[in-house]
């Protein structure tokens, strides 16, 4: 069914008993030309442009668990691509590009909402650190402003911005950044990839890889053997048991990332805002909570849950800009796994197994990349080489040196 106003309009007469299922739920077949695992948004996308990009129908998202239950629904929501490394500006402003007309493309209401994202800065070195990045941006025809403390005291009349333990000096503003319903994104992408025949197949967990001598054979799973010759791995915090399932060992360690919403209030923040002394971000969602998180908990985990220190220091953070929040409730908090790489950059590649396709290594931000990750990985796998795009995020950066490592940081996943 095709979504318009006037079938809101005729389901709204009807009752809403009309509106179909947005996917089928089919039984797994014996064999398929590509299998996918993991139906998060990047599989999902992945599997969209794989059908429609390159004619290849004939394609299996596996899910162990239910679409938007992973990542693609944890996350807080942002979307930019205020990037310094080049490969990373042009690969995240042409997911930039995707997002804007995402909605039109699936016909499907993402609530993309470009209502600028600004990074705070508090001393002089920062705010030269942000005026490389900004130019580093209009550069590459990305858009970017460097507002003075009036320019952010006009945008964020809540923030503390003279009496607080870091005053506010100014900020980067990236306009066309901003945030869009996370599992709404799930959701549109398993329903176009769904009509243009992919079968999404949830509550099927990939549990080993086959192989014969070196190549891909097919994939077990809790749901039985499917044969196929091209596997392709976006699975998020499970990467690196994922991987090896095919006998690759990553530099991929696994976190937990919190987040957290208050009870609804009336507007106080239109846009979305980082904390520049500390690791904070925060944006207030449609229904008026506001929606944020900061960093790591600190070692290695599966759980999707998180603990008290880490926790301490987001709520730290905000108090330190924007003081307004103490008075609020804080209704809902949860924790996702993320794929922390080596430096902070993703991986999209073809692999020295053959038939064996992997995209990981999102870290904190993979949520933005989604339609320019699956848009890429789709290529990679129906060509068997790299997309221009995501040329610098193969495996072989590791094995080559050639790091991009966008915050500078060195080798140290839980401060990228
Ligand atoms: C709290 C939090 C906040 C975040 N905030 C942002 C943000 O504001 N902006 C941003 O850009 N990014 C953000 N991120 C990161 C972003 O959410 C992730 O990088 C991105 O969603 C990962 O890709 P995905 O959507 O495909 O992952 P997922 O949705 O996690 O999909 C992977 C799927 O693989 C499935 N799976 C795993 N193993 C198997 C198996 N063996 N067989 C079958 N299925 C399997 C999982 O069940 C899961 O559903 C955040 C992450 C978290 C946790």
């Amino acid at each position: 069914m095709r979504y318009s106003v006037w079938q809101l309009v005729k389901q709204g007469l009807r009752g809403h008993t009309g509106w179909p299922r947005m996917w089928r739920d089919p039984q797994p077949k014996s064999s398929y030309d590509v299998v996918i695992v993991g139906g998060g948004g990047h599989g999902l996308a992945t599997a969209y442009y794989l059908a429609r990009e390159h004619g290849i129908r004939n394609v299996a998202v596996l899910e162990k668990g239910w679409i938007g239950g992973g990542n693609v629904g944890r996350n807080t929501t942002i979307i930019r691509s205020n990037y310094l490394l080049g490969a990373n500006l042009h690969f995240y402003e042409y997911a930039m590009k995707l997002w804007e007309g995402l909605e039109r493309e699936l016909n499907f209401n993402t609530m993309v909402s470009q209502r600028g994202v600004l990074n705070l800065f508090h001393s002089d070195a920062q705010r030269d650190a942000y005026a490389r990045r900004g130019n580093a941006m209009r550069l590459a025809g990305v858009d970017a402003e460097l507002l003075d403390v009036d320019g952010v005291r006009a945008l964020v009349p809540m923030l503390d911005l003279d009496n607080a333990r870091f005053p506010v000096l100014g900020g980067l503003l990236q306009p066309r950044g901003g945030t869009v319903r996370h599992d709404a994104v799930a959701w549109g992408y398993a329903r176009a990839a769904d009509a243009l025949g992919v079968d999404i197949i949830q509550n099927c967990e990939v549990t080993g890889i086959r192989r014969d001598q070196g190549r891909v054979t097919g994939v077990d799973t809790t749901r039985g053997f499917m044969a196929t010759p091209r596997v392709a791995a976006a699975v998020a915090g499970h990467t690196s048991r994922v991987a090896d399932m095919a006998g690759l060992r990553l530099p991929v360690e696994s976190h937990v990332l919190q987040a957290f919403v208050t009870e609804g209030v009336k507007p106080l923040l239109d846009t979305v805002m980082t904390f520049g002394a500390g690791h904070f971000y925060v944006s207030q969602s449609d229904k008026g909570g506001l929606v944020f998180g900061g960093d790591l908990d600190g070692y290695n985990s599966y759980a999707q849950r998180g603990n008290l220190p880490a926790m301490e220091d987001v709520m730290a953070g905000g108090m330190a800009v924007l003081p307004v929040m103490g008075r609020l409730r804080v209704l809902r908090q949860w924790g996702g796994v993320v794929d922390m790489t080596m430096d902070g950059s993703p991986i999209i590649t073809c692999t020295d197994v053959p038939g064996f396709y992997l995209n990981g290594g999102w870290c904190y931000g993979g949520f933005k990349a989604t339609p320019a990750s699956g848009w890429c990985f789709a290529h990679t796998i129906a060509r068997d080489e790299p997309h221009p795009l995501s040329a610098a995020f193969t495996i072989d950066r590791f094995h080559e040196g050639r790091l991009l490592d966008e915050k500078g940081v060195g080798p140290n996943p839980w401060i990228q």
